[in-house]
């Protein structure tokens, strides 16, 4: 996700960290990099250009804090207005009405069926009983297709392809009954320029949803605009943007939220129906400036770990974690599904090559862990060289195995403590207005 876009940037904030106080130019200089990068990234220049204009003034009327680099000031302030440009704070389905209606609309094959599935394990996850309904006459397949997944994910299924202004009310009433809360209606896709069925206005008209989804793709970059605008007359409320786990550039992350002025609520960042993250913009600028996303991992890692991974992860994100934790925490991500889209957001460790690999790497650290006395979990820095051989001895590793575990496990920390310092003082993650 992002790669080239981070990439270009981290490059740009490399050469601004080199030790010293930067000179006017140097920020100038920085600027302009950063805005030729966003523009490769398919950024939309309008936005650009209004997210450097925001930050330049606030480089120059901000008080310096001390305890942070001059680079380090800029960045901060790259940061907060990156995501005050993606809408600032997080929005959240409003999932008003009884029973809610979350209408998921938008271009063919934008992801708005997967989506739906998507969308169904997660208010499932956090408690409720949705109903997944497929609104879709066009495609025959369609409902199949909601079905299967309505299924996978554990939910029931309503079929309205026949009549689907009353077939949806019909489904709401079964809702009321049923005690399923909301419906999550998927509808056909339409190609570029060809106006929406008017059913979908009807179906707006009569059933007022509380929540109209446009989903988009994030790979259409700025052209996703302009597919938007048939869909916008319907009341649309928010976006999810799909197949950002392929978008290595981050233009329509960027640029949809000011360009339609609606908030991104959700992204894709997969295939499967776990593949879907609440939409947040700081951390979202965090995986842009390329700091990883340790908020988002920990969260992963909580859901496919159990309870003792959950506790860890906490430790994690308060930069307190132990060796034990480092091994939960190396565990869960086995089980936390593709393992090179978790690694990816560690950065520096975004490079393990093939699972094979990680396998025998796990089990080597766990029995080196596992040779440790509690102490010595606790308190790695007790580890010295006689520990070492007999932590080798007894794990059938050898001392620069152990040693090595022991340095990936302290540039986790440092990385860790790291990212913890850059929550910025009291107000520098609000965009200035
Ligand atoms: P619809 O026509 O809008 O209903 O689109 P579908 O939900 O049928 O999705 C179209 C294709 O995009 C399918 O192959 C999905 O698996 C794929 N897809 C949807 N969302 C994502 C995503 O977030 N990431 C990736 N990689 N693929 C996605
Ligand atoms: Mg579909």
């Amino acid at each position: 996700m992002f790669e080239s876009l981070s990439a270009r940037l981290g490059e740009v904030f490399r050469r601004l960290r080199a030790p010293g106080r930067l000179t006017e130019k140097e920020v100038e200089a920085g600027l302009r990099e950063i805005r030729q990068a966003l523009l490769a990234a398919d950024v939309h220049y309008g936005v650009a250009r209004d997210l450097l204009s925001r930050v330049a003034e606030r480089a120059v009327g901000e008080r310096v804090v001390e305890s942070l680099t001059p680079a380090e000031q800029l960045l901060a302030i790259v940061r907060a207005e990156m995501a005050a440009a993606m809408g600032g704070s997080a929005a959240k389905l409003r999932l008003s009405g009884r029973p809610a209606l979350v209408l998921l609309v938008g271009p063919a094959g934008s992801g708005k069926t997967t989506t739906a599935g998507k969308l169904a394990r997660h208010l499932l996850k956090r408690g409720r009983r949705p109903l997944l309904v497929c609104a879709d006459p066009q495609r025959p397949a369609a409902a199949e297709q909601l079905a299967t997944l309505a299924a996978r994910v554990g939910v029931p299924f309503a079929s309205a392809v026949d009549d689907p202004v009353g077939e949806v009310a019909a489904a709401a009433d079964r809702a009321r009954r049923e005690l399923l809360d909301p419906l999550v209606v998927d509808t056909p896709g339409f190609p570029p320029g060809v106006q929406p069925d008017p059913f979908l206005g009807e179906l707006v008209r009569a059933l007022a949803p509380g929540d109209v989804l446009l989903v988009l793709d994030a790979l259409a970059g700025q052209e996703a605009v302009r597919m938007a605008e048939a869909f916008l007359p319907l009341g649309v409320t928010g976006l999810v943007l799909t197949k950002l786990d392929g978008d290595a550039r981050g233009g329509a992350a960027l640029s949809l939220p000011s360009r339609l002025a609606k908030p991104i609520l959700f992204v894709g960042v997969g295939e499967r129906p776990e593949d879907l993250e609440p939409f947040e913009p700081e951390r979202m600028a965090d995986r842009i400036l390329g700091f990883g996303d340790l908020a988002g991992l920990a969260e992963r890692l909580a859901e496919a770990g159990g309870e003792a991974a959950a506790a860890s992860a906490a430790r994690v994100r308060e930069g307190t974690f132990t060796l034990e934790d480092f091994l939960t925490q190396l565990e869960a991500m086995g089980r936390a599904g593709p393992l090179d889209q978790l690694l990816a957001r560690i950065p520096g460790l975004g490079k393990v090559a093939q699972e094979e690999e990680l396998e025998r790497e796990l089990r080597r650290a766990r029995a080196i862990i596992q040779s440790m006395t509690v102490e010595e979990r606790r308190n790695p820095h007790i580890i010295g060289a006689s520990r070492k051989r007999r932590i080798a001895r007894g794990s059938g590793t050898t001392v620069q195995e152990v040693n090595q575990l022991l340095s990936q496990y302290e540039g986790a920390r440092r990385l860790v403590r790291e990212l913890g310092k850059r929550r910025l003082p009291p107000g520098w993650g609000s965009p200035a207005r």
